[in-house]
């Protein structure tokens, strides 16, 4: 998965983060934090209250731009082309409700 700055994404998971995040909104990517995962976190402008950090290894964020998992995110474009699938398919996907807002 290719992640970068400016990137339009859409939530797809916010279990936990349901104060920060909605399911189905479109959100731009802002920053993309890689550090000790082999996924990315993804900051989408929403400001933390307090400096941001890896929960693994501690190291310190350079902003205090709250950082989600990449995996509660799928890029609009790729998106698209899943909803197309399903639809000539038939592919069950979560949530489809939401995502069809989007
Ligand atoms: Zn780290």
């Amino acid at each position: 998965m290719n992640w970068h700055v400016g990137q339009k994404v859409v939530c797809v998971d916010n279990v936990c983060v349901e104060e920060f995040l909605t399911n189905g909104h479109v959100y731009d990517v802002h920053e993309v934090r890689w550090c000790c995962n082999d996924k990315p976190t993804l900051g989408v402008g929403i400001m933390a209250s307090m400096p941001c950090f890896c929960t693994q290894c501690l190291r310190p964020y350079p902003s205090m731009m709250i950082g989600f998992g990449s995996t509660r995110f799928r890029p609009l474009d790729e998106l698209d082309r899943i909803q197309e699938e399903v639809e000539t398919e038939g592919i069950p996907i979560e949530e489809p409700a939401e995502l069809v807002e989007a």
